[in-house]
């Protein structure tokens, strides 16, 4: 788990980002008035300032949010975000996404997203903990497992998955394990719900690669290093890929014979961070990263990483997003007219909340799935997903393979929304 400071400007712009999107897909596809105006609001929108009591004593005040955008397929789900730069106009865009993502992968759930303005970095686990705690009694009335189902994002992790279970359950005075996904195994969480999101990346890739018959001779350059970025770097080297640069919010490291990034994980994830890794590697520009001379660029940080200040400098061959958002539509046009696929976050990064869905069914029916089951379902779910976009906009095709996941996604949510109709 790592927290990372951001401009304000940039989750603001997350926002317009998927407003940008949605009203490009609405003109695609010539939506009403009525559909526009439903699909860009807001089911929930909740905000709370809470008390939280530090090791020293002392009472200091938090900013949570947690957002529900859609609910027309089912409760909704999307992830917590522990981040100084958390703004309610950031959840709020990663709620909008959310919605696609579910609708794309055609799991029955509506898109949500949470946050909390702080840096857990500079927590005890003792803050922590009661952080999570007390932000988890104030979503209390609004979470639930039939209603909208939490699960880590960046800056959270099992163990606050934990915790925000053990809270919800506490206050309904028995346990109750689909209130959020993403918890460790031993407490109902899934087989394969860490390496979701990155194996999912990975599944996509190879597939885009034996479709397109494109090459991965020029190696791979992964902004960020968490739970999506590691994951999907460790992947690729146990695969035999070559991922010659690497970052986390203040290091980037190159390689030309690739990074080690089995053992960097490995030391991540015990702590450490790129800046104090003593294997081979060396330290380069962060921009560097992301304007490297490779085939494949996975920006797996946050949002609004390459805008039209450096789309030009990109210089990988194809585009897989980790994050979500980390393309700006002036990049997205730039990339375009360069003629630079990009697999765009509602599908390349839907691996994670697949895994979620998957741990929600196993918990509601006290089943427990072999990983082996777990990845079989997420190779199938995914690459089912991806054909359907793929079909709606072939490779070479008069459109994006962003402009194709958004159809789909905003056709179908507007389908489930019509048969429902409008209570009462
Ligand atoms: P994380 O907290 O585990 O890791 C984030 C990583 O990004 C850290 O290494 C951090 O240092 C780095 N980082 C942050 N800002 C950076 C910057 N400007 N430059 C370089 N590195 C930077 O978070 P995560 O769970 O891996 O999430 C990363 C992204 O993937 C987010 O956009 C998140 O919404 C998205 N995502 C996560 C999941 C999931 O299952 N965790 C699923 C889908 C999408």
């Amino acid at each position: 788990m790592q927290a990372t400071a951001q401009p304000e400007a940039q989750q603001e712009s997350a926002l317009v980002s998927a407003l940008h999107q949605f009203h490009a897909a609405a003109d695609h596809l010539g939506l009403s008035d009525k559909h526009r105006e439903l699909l860009t609001s807001f089911k929930t929108v909740f905000q709370t300032e809470f008390p939280v009591e530090m090791d020293d004593g002392s009472t200091r005040v938090f900013d949570g949010y947690r957002v529900v955008h859609n609910n027309a397929h089912g409760p909704t789900k999307g992830g917590i975000r522990y981040n100084p730069g958390v703004t309610l106009d950031e959840v709020k865009a990663l709620a909008m996404w959310m919605t696609w993502k579910c609708a794309v992968v055609g799991i029955p759930f509506g898109g949500a997203k949470g946050g909390v303005v702080v840096d857990p970095r500079v927590l005890s686990d003792d803050e922590l903990q009661n952080l999570t705690r007390r932000y988890t009694s104030e979503l209390t009335p609004i979470i639930g497992p039939d209603r909208d189902i939490p699960a880590p994002d960046m800056g959270t992790n099992p163990q606050v998955m934990a915790w925000m279970m053990d809270t919800y359950s506490m206050g309904n005075g028995y346990t109750i394990p689909a209130v959020v996904t993403g918890k460790p195994v031993s407490v109902g969480g899934s087989e394969g719900r860490l390496d979701a999101t990155g194996r999912g990346l990975w599944y996509l890739l190879q597939e885009h690669l034996r479709e397109s018959g494109g090459g991965t001779g020029k190696g791979f350059a992964v902004q960020g290093f968490g739970n999506v970025g590691g994951v999907v770097a460790r992947l690729l080297r146990q695969s035999g890929g070559r991922v010659e640069y690497v970052s986390d919010i203040d290091t980037a490291l190159h390689h030309p014979q690739g990074v080690d990034t089995v053992a960097l994980f490995a030391h991540v994830q015990a702590g450490g961070s790129l800046a104090d890794w003593r294997g081979e590697g060396e330290r380069v520009d962060l921009a560097d990263v992301l304007e490297a001379d490779v085939d494949v660029l996975i920006p797996a940080a946050t949002e609004c990483v390459i805008s039209a200040d450096n789309a030009s400098r990109v210089r990988a061959n194809l585009i897989l997003e980790g994050a979500n958002g980390p393309l700006t539509p002036d990049a997205d046009a730039i990339l375009l007219e360069r003629g630079i696929p990009v697999i765009p976050d509602i599908l390349a990064n839907a691996g994670g909340v697949t895994v979620s869905y998957f741990e929600w069914v196993q918990a509601r029916q006290y089943l427990h799935w072999s990983e082996q089951q777990v990845n079989e379902e997420l190779q199938r779910l995914l690459l089912d997903a991806y054909r359907e976009v793929s079909s709606r906009c072939p490779i070479g095709g008069d459109c994006t393979m962003r402009e194709a996941a958004q159809w789909i996604g905003i056709e179908r949510v507007i389908e489930a929304m019509d048969l429902r109709g409008i209570f009462p």
